[in-house]
């Protein structure tokens, strides 16, 4: 018998990786873009990209 993996989607927890441009479970704040028309805008990163780019967590 195989283990059967969860289904993955964006779901409670997911956030978008701005880097990759896909949904990660991994992301973590890196910035906040300022505007000028209203609230800064949340960035988030996943655990690879934050390497890759070597972004940090705020
Ligand atoms: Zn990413």
């Amino acid at each position: 018998m195989r283990k059967k993996q969860p289904a993955r989607f964006p779901a409670a927890g997911a956030t978008w990786c701005h880097w990759h441009k896909r949904y990660t479970t991994t992301g973590v704040l890196v910035a906040v873009i300022e505007q000028a028309s209203g609230p800064g805008v949340a960035v988030y990163a996943c655990a690879p990209c934050q390497k890759r780019f070597r972004l940090t967590p705020i």
